[in-house]
């Protein structure tokens, strides 16, 4: 369930757009108490930016600038006139309730695929595919053995696979779309 704090502000994203049959995906900008979210809407593909520690002003600078939809718990930084219609205040603490609500009020996508075009949960950067050979040099062996695919982010470094944690995702969002 969701908490009461609930957001009256009216939702302007261009989800459906009359005239044009694409429609590009939000880009967000996630205040400092959303980290599990960020992650999350990283692998699902979402262009999200988060900063652990930043003020107000510089967070605001960094929504208007960068045209990011601003996801946040703070309901009095919210009342800025500045940020009216640029904003979802999310309701709850809880994971799976943060989801459950942007895919209700900004019909973000819960799937998790190769065809996803997943993010780096650090970064933010795209990731990429690299050759098997080359991510067995770095992961441990049994890994290498087990996976296929692997993807790096050409930022950090950091190499990616479909473990147990892409299998928990895949359940938890599963679970998330059925609900
Ligand atoms: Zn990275």
């Amino acid at each position: 369930m969701l908490a009461d704090i609930r957001c009256s502000c009216r939702i302007q994203w261009p989800m459906q757009s009359l005239n044009a049959q694409i429609v590009p995906p939000p880009m967000f900008f996630a205040d400092s108490m959303l980290g599990r979210l960020v992650r999350w809407l990283r692998a699902l593909g979402y262009d999200t930016a988060y900063e652990k520690i930043i003020s107000d002003e510089a967070l605001i600078e960094r929504v208007l600038t960068e045209q990011r939809w601003l996801l946040t718990r703070d309901r009095y930084l919210v009342q800025r006139k500045i940020l009216r219609d640029r904003h979802t205040l999310i309701g709850s603490d809880h994971l799976q309730d943060q989801l459950r609500q942007l895919r209700s009020e900004l019909h973000i996508e819960l799937v998790l695929s190769d065809r996803t075009a997943s993010r780096c949960a650090a970064c933010n950067d795209l990731l990429i595919v690299i050759p098997h050979e080359e991510a067995a040099l770095t992961v441990p062996a049994y890994v290498a053995n087990v996976h296929p695919r692997f993807v790096q982010c050409p930022n950090c470094g950091r190499i990616y696979w479909q473990g147990t944690h892409w299998t928990n995702m895949l359940t938890s969002l599963q679970e998330l779309r059925a609900s």
